[in-house]
Formats: structure tokens, C-alpha cells, sequence
């Protein structure tokens, strides 16, 4: 039998237990020991400028950080957004994380919609690969088959989860930022939040120009590993499924890799004819290197990209394992570069395109926000009534997942939302709310709370629920078309802090 359908990152398929070659208990030798951490300075006090003043301030520019900063520049407040890197994306670009997961449901209603679909929509011709509208939802096994190589066909069913170019990610990405009047400050690192009481005012960012300061009315948290909200002393939870209970993958860290030279079409047609010898070549490079990741088909033929090889028992947020993972993940890279291109038909003539700028870290902190979504909830398919967006969910036996704004609203923090990787769930939920288009979605739902926050001066947890869905619905999201109550996210707390 050929390989087993993969949907290579997410909870979908690795629940299945399908993944044999990825987070494997493998914490390689760092070449220096980590030092003991030294004794404490004292820095000294200092006053620094004022960068400047905005009503919405956008920290991470990653597929989260770039829908919320549209959405509240559409509603019409100033935005800027602020960016440790050169370039917007996150990791669905900088990470080369180029596999946009489903945003469509079993039935191919395009659930995730919004900005999300509309930067994919603003691709040029030639910089993705994936079916289109009429196929989406199809369960024709020719085109099950096709689409499955290529990641856009899982549990029989044709979807919307498109390969995608990163450099026009980025670019598509500046663009539609620099059209909606977003100020982008590139190269600068939020290190610090400015709070009065329990209310977050602004941040200090170190660039070239030194520590500076921005103040916001409202801010909004999209650096995926929750930094504004710890550094503003907010409550976070850091649990992951480890391997062993479904195979989950989010506690590994690792530098994805792309290479061109390749001929994919000979590699799946290898795979597809002579799945014994596939089997056979994949085995043999696993004992040979004691790891291998499977490479995927990129938006072109000549394209591959490795997610992996996973390397688990590392923090995304500690300094020492970031490096030590970004060493051996080169490494890795050269390993597989040299196996490939010795055993395996189309990859001949393979070389080395980019290993990420932007390291893969999959989870590290979450939100403990007023709501965490529970896989309990989901489950039993339990509609919220401040849905502010609609997940696929992991297989047919489930419906559509409803989203809670309160997973974006932080406990006990005012004048913060979040969106992305680290909004308030379960370790089990995380494992698909973490995928880039549900970063998309409560991204855009984040930013618009922000800038009705902004707009009206209430604290987001505030808002009327309603109100943020009226106004995502005008943006262009998908929400269900039941209207549920449409309550005040927290009604004694309405006077706003
Ligand atoms: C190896 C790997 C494979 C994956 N595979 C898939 C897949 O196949 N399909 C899929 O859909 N998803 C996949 N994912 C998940 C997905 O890529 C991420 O979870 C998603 O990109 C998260 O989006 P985000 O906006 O929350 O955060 P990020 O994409 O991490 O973006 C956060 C941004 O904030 C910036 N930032 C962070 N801290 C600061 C700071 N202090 N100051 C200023 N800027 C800051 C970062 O530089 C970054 O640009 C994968 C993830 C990994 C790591």
C-alpha cells in the first residue's frame, strides 16, 4: 500500500499516529554546555524617547499580526505594526511554513475567508499551487488522488490548503499593509510593556536607534509567543502534548528548508508506482541518519520543501536552545541534501534554496484569556455566542469549530488582545487553532476588537460581541448564520477599565 494520506503539521493526521519520522526524542549534543546562568546587574534607570503615539499597535508581523493591523486600519483607526524581522509573514513566510493548512470545511465551504483568503487571493499567477473553487469539497477519487500528493486532499476530500511562494507572501503582504495606511516599523524588537496598573498603554522596542517607547490605545499581541502579555506580567499557560499521546508535534522545534533543482513530478511519480521501493528508500535513510522528514511538491515542480526533521525537548523562548536547534538543523539539512540526492529519483540534481531565516517553534506560551476553547467543547460541536470565526475541524465526525472572542481577551489585562498561535485553548486545540489560517482568522478578529476599542474607549473585554461581528462579517469573514445572543463579552466589566 502507498503511503498513508498526510496532512504533514497538523493534529488532523498526526492524532492518526501517522507520523513515524518526525519528534523523535532527540536532543543532540550542544557543542558548549550552557552556562549556569550568571549573577544579576542592576540597569540603570533612563529616560528614552517616545517613537510615537498611535491608537493601535500591532506587535508581530505574522499572518496574525498582518490581518489584525488590516483590520483596524479598515476601521478606520491609525495602526502600526512592529516587527522583529525584515519582511511580514511570520512563519508562512520568513519559516518557509509554505502548506497553508484547510480553510475549508468537509462540505469545501471556504469557512476561513476574510483577510486571510484575500492575500492568498492577491497571489500573482505562478506563485501558488492549489485546486480551485469548483473542486473544493470534491470527493472524485481521480481528483482525491491528484491533490493528496500535494497536500490539498485529506479523508478523501478535495480542500482549499494551497502551497504558496513566501517572497510573494511577503510582498502581497507589504502591500496590502502600505494600501490600508499601516505604518510598518521593520527591525524592531518589543522587549518591554509600559503598563499602568492592569492596563497595558504601549511597549519599548530596541532597533539601531536604540530602546524606544510606543504608546497605543490599544495593543495587540500577535508575536506568537505571547511576549507582550508576559512582559506585561499577564497569566499564560505553557502545557503541550508530548509524544506518545497521538503523536502531536507542537513541542518541537526545528528550521524548515526548501530546495530547487529538484523534479517532483518524477519523486511522486517514483512514490505513486513503486511504493515498496519508496517505503524501502525511507527506511534506509532513517537508519542511515538516525532521522528523516518528508519532502513535499513546493508551488512549482522544481520546489521542495522539508518541514523537519522535528527535534523535540526544546523552548522556542530559550536563547541557548534556539541556537543549538538552528546549528543542528543545518546540519540535518545538509544530511538529507546529501541522501537525497544520492538515492532518491528527482532529486539529482538538488541545491540548497534557503533554510528559514525565521526558526519553526510551534508553541510556547498561550493566553490564560476568559475563555480557553476546549477540545471537550469542540467535540461536542457547542456553538459560542461571541463566535468571532469558524475553524474546519480535525475530521467528518466533528462539525465546524466556533471560535469565542474571549479566547482572544486576556484574563485580567485591559487594553489587550491577542491573535495567533498563543490564544487562550487547550494543549489539544492548540494543535490546529496554532495553523495559518486560523492565525489569519483571530487575527482579523483581534484587530478588529482592537480598533473598536480604540474607536469607542471601552476595554476590549467591553465590547459588545455583536458589534465585532457585524463588522467582521463587513470585512469579509465567515461566521455561522445563526445569530446567538449577542451578549457583552463581560457585562459588569462594560464601563471599561
Ligand atoms: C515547522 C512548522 C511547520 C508548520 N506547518 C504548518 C503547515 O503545514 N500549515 C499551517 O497552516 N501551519 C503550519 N505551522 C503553524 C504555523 O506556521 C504557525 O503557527 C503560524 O504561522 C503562527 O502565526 P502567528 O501569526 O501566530 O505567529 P508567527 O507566524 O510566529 O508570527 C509572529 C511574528 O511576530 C514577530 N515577533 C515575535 N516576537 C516579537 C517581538 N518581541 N517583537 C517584534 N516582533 C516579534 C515574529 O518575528 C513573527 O514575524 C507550522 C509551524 C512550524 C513551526
Amino acid at each position: 500500500m502507498d503511503e498513508p494520506q498526510r496532512d504533514p503539521e497538523s493534529y488532523f493526521a498526526t492524532a492518526t499516529g501517522l507520523f513515524t519520522d518526525g519528534g523523535m526524542p532527540d536532543r543532540p549534543r550542544s557543542p558548549a554546555p550552557a552556562r549556569p546562568p550568571a549573577a544579576t546587574i542592576a540597569e540603570p534607570a533612563r529616560e528614552i524617547p517616545v517613537h510615537e503615539e498611535t491608537d493601535v499597535l500591532v506587535v508581530g508581523g505574522g499572518p496574525a499580526g498582518t490581518a489584525a493591523a488590516v483590520a483596524a486600519a479598515r476601521l478606520g483607526q491609525r495602526v502600526t505594526l512592529v516587527e522583529r524581522y525584515g519582511d511580514l509573514g511570520g512563519l508562512s513566510a520568513g519559516g518557509l511554513v509554505i502548506w497553508i493548512d484547510r480553510m475549508t470545511d468537509w462540505a469545501g465551504t471556504p469557512v476561513i475567508a476574510g483577510i486571510g483568503a484575500e492575500l492568498l487571493d492577491r497571489l500573482p499567477a505562478g506563485a501558488l499551487a492549489g485546486p480551485g473553487p469548483e473542486l473544493w469539497g470534491s470527493t472524485d477519487p481521480a481528483q482525491v488522488a491528484y491533490w493528496r500528493e500535494r497536500l490539498s486532499a485529506f479523508r478523501e476530500t478535495v480542500c482549499r490548503s494551497p502551497m504558496i511562494d513566501p517572497e510573494w507572501l511577503k510582498i502581497v503582504s507589504h502591500e496590502l499593509l502600505v494600501g490600508e495606511r499601516v505604518r510598518v516599523l521593520l527591525h524592531s524588537w518589543v522587549v518591554a510593556a509600559i503598563t499602568e496598573e492592569d492596563t497595558v498603554r504601549g511597549v519599548i522596542f530596541e532597533s539601531k536607534q536604540g530602546r524606544r517607547a510606543i504608546l497605543a490605545k490599544v495593543v495587540v499581541d500577535t508575536t506568537g509567543d505571547l511576549d507582550v502579555i508576559a512582559q506585561a506580567g499577564g497569566a499564560f499557560v505553557t502545557d503541550s502534548l508530548k509524544d506518545g499521546t497521538g503523536g502531536n508535534v507542537q513541542h518541537c522545534v526545528n528550521t524548515a528548508f526548501t530546495w530547487t533543482g529538484v523534479d517532483m513530478k518524477k519523486w511522486l511519480a517514483f512514490k505513486r508506482d513503486d511504493p515498496a521501493a519508496h517505503r524501502d528508500l525511507m527506511a534506509r535513510g532513517r537508519e542511515l541518519l538516525g532521522y528523516l522528514d518528508t519532502p513535499h511538491a513546493g508551488w512549482r515542480d522544481d520546489v521542495v520543501v522539508f518541514m523537519g526533521p522535528r527535534m523535540s525537548g526544546y523552548s522556542g523562548i530559550d536563547v541557548e536552545d534556539l541556537s543549538t536547534v538552528e546549528l543542528e538543523s543545518r546540519r540535518r539539512m545538509v544530511a538529507h541534501l546529501d541522501f537525497f540526492r544520492r538515492e532518491a529519483p528527482g532529486f539529482e540534481g538538488a541545491w540548497i534554496m534557503l533554510a528559514a531565516p525565521q526558526i519553526g517553534v510551534r508553541m510556547t506560551r498561550r493566553l490564560a484569556g476568559l475563555h480557553p476553547m476546549t477540545a471537550e467543547e469542540w467535540r461536542a460541536g457547542v456553538p459560542r455566542p461571541d463566535e468571532i470565526g469558524v475553524s474546519p475541524s480535525p475530521s467528518q465526525k466533528f462539525p465546524t469549530i466556533s471560535v469565542p472572542y474571549r479566547a482572544l481577551v486576556p484574563e485580567r489585562l485591559d487594553g489587550v488582545v491577542v491573535g495567533g498561535r498563543h490564544v487562550a485553548s487547550d494543549a489539544t486545540t492548540q494543535a490546529f487553532m496554532r495553523e495559518i489560517p486560523q492565525c489569519w482568522m483571530t487575527g482579523h478578529a483581534a484587530g478588529i476588537a482592537a480598533g473598536l476599542a480604540s474607536r469607542t474607549g471601552l476595554a476590549p473585554r467591553a465590547l459588545d460581541a455583536g458589534e465585532i461581528r457585524q463588522e467582521l462579517r463587513e470585512q469579509g469573514a465567515f461566521l455561522h448564520e445563526r445569530e446567538p445572543a449577542l451578549l457583552p463579552v463581560s457585562p459588569e466589566s462594560r464601563a471599561g477599565r
